[in-house]
């Protein structure tokens, strides 16, 4: 734990929405947000990361009809919920990939 705290670098004032550099000696390195470990009791909890969305996926019309490179229909192939791309970039609002998939999904499968 000395060591730990030792080896935090200055930065900005904590943030949670700003990245500050704050790193820290650890594998794998922290890259921000550290702060010294100073007072008891401390507790240990197993973290770990997960995908939520890909953003990536087939291109389709706003029916979930997948589209070719000349943008023409595919004929009886539909696309929504994960398998649809070009949706989010960057970000996504919350809520929007279960609303997303719901939405697309009905308007494939009144058509389809
Ligand atoms: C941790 C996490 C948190 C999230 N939080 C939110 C949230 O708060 N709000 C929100 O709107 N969205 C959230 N999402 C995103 C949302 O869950 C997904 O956008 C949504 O579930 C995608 O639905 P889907 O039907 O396209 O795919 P999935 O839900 O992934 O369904 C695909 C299904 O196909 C099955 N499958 C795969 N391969 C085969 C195969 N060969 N044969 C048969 N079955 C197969 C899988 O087992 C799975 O059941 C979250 C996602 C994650 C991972």
């Amino acid at each position: 734990m000395q060591g730990f705290n030792a080896s935090i670098t200055e930065g900005a004032p904590f943030d949670p929405n700003i990245k500050d550099g704050r790193r820290a000696d650890t594998r794998p390195p922290k890259s921000n947000w550290a702060r010294s470990i100073t007072t008891g009791p401390f507790y240990a909890f197993p973290v770990t990361c997960g995908i939520t969305f890909t953003f990536g996926g087939l291109k389709t019309d706003t029916w979930g009809r997948v589209l070719t490179e000349d943008a023409e229909p595919l004929e009886g192939l539909f696309a929504c919920g994960e398998a649809l791309g070009g949706l989010f970039s960057g970000n996504y609002p919350g809520g929007s990939g279960l609303a997303a998939g719901a939405v697309f999904g009905r308007r494939a499968g009144s058509i389809a």
